[in-house]
């Protein structure tokens, strides 16, 4: 159908790429249809949640992922009241662990946000014009005059429902040339699961950077299988208050949940010589898989921009490098920029040494 016209048409095909993407999650909970309930998906609603945020005062964020903590820093930085909700006890807790979360929630606290973890909404109070007024959980009320809602995302894909083979969540399954269980159906993007490098098995992972990639691979083997998709660690990068922050992989918290048993180290340093008019640092995690050393996942964090590094951690979990191949590999010196021994190298070591201890 031709939204703007009313017209309807079939199209025939040899063949079908479905790139429908995903759609915000928006869970039954009572009162979710009030008026200034808003999505944050794309940029309608982005200008929607621009031009309401103009006459809010009190806003409270519901889901603590990368998308609602990025709107907590915009609104804590034009001066609103702001208040996150998380069903969760951490937030980011899909990309980093405690060590990492508890410094930025205690950053978010000093700011003001207030922080309502380990809650789930119950309902959303609106007054006698069905505009939201407050959100209620089990623990408090929190007064609102905007409310964003950012707990997920779900695949578009029920136009192919019980045609292809789906994730139970929707996502359509893909193999390394893009084809879903239909020959003649390709999928990338949003509407996919993809292939976890780290457990070796599907995931939804709704990113940027997955979509690009799975479109291009579509472009390169509609005609014929040529290009294999290498999978994805769903490395992320956050900016948030001063705080340069990237992730890849695991997290210790979540690898148990995926089926791989896992230890970690966690390093302070500083990113170059102190000797150095000034330096910074920075926090590091590396997860590995036990009884293999592979690098499953890592998280680093600064004030200095190291996220570059969460690339390079990246690509050691997609070529299932180990904690002694990072902890040797050839990374560059010069005091402008880091130590003799990187500090990629510095956190490996001391996994390394970790491990040492424990064999004795
Ligand atoms: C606020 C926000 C911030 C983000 N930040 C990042 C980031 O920093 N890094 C990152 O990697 N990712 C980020 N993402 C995720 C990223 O935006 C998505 O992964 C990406 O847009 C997926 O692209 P896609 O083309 O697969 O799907 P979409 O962008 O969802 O596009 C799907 C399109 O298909 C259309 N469509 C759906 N059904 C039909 C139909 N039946 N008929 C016709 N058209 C249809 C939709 O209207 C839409 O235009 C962010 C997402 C959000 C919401």
């Amino acid at each position: 159908e031709n939204l703007k016209t009313g017209e309807t048409f079939e199209e025939t095909y040899d063949k079908l790429v479905m790139t429908t993407g995903s759609w915000p999650i928006i869970p039954p909970i009572d009162g979710i249809n009030s008026e200034n309930i808003l999505l944050c998906k794309n940029y309608n609603q982005a200008n929607e949640i621009i031009k309401e945020s103009k006459n809010a005062e009190k806003i409270v964020i519901v889901g603590g992922g990368y998308i609602g903590i990025e709107l907590v820093e915009a609104f804590a930085e034009s001066g609103k009241q702001v208040t996150l909700v998380d069903g969760l006890d951490r937030i980011l807790n899909k990309y980093l662990d405690a060590e990492f979360t508890s410094v930025l929630e205690h950053d978010l606290q000093e700011r003001g946000v207030t922080l309502a973890l380990n809650q789930t909404v119950e309902k959303f109070v609106s007054n006698e014009s069905g505009v939201v007024t407050a959100v209620k959980t089990p623990v408090g009320d929190y007064e609102a005059d905007l409310v964003i809602l950012c707990v997920g995302f779900k695949p578009n894909t029920d136009l192919l429902k019980g045609k292809i083979e789906m994730l139970p969540n929707g996502a359509i399954v893909v193999d390394e040339y893009m084809r879903t269980s239909d020959e003649a159906i390709f999928a990338a993007g949003d509407s996919c699961a993809v292939h976890y490098n780290p457990t070796g098995g599907s995931a939804y992972i709704p990113l940027a950077t997955n979509a690009v990639r799975m479109g291009a691979l579509v472009g390169k083997n509609i005609v014929s299988p040529t290009v294999q998709y290498r999978g994805t660690q769903a490395t992320s990068g956050l900016y948030l208050f001063g705080f340069n922050i990237g992730s890849t992989g695991l997290t210790e918290n979540s690898a148990p949940h995926f089926g791989v048993e896992v230890r970690s180290v966690v390093v302070e340093d500083n990113y170059r010589p102190e000797f150095m008019p000034t330096t910074e640092k920075v926090t590091m995690k590396l997860v590995y898989e036990v009884g293999t050393n592979r690098i499953v996942g890592g998280q680093i964090m600064s004030k200095y921009d190291v996220t570059q590094s969460a690339n390079t951690l990246s690509l050691c979990v997609q070529n299932k490098m180990t904690i002694e191949d990072l902890a040797y590999v050839d990374f560059f010196f010069q005091p402008h920029f880091d130590r003799p021994w990187n500090y990629l190298n510095i956190l490996a070591q001391a996994a390394v040494e970790q491990e040492r201890k424990l064999a004795k």
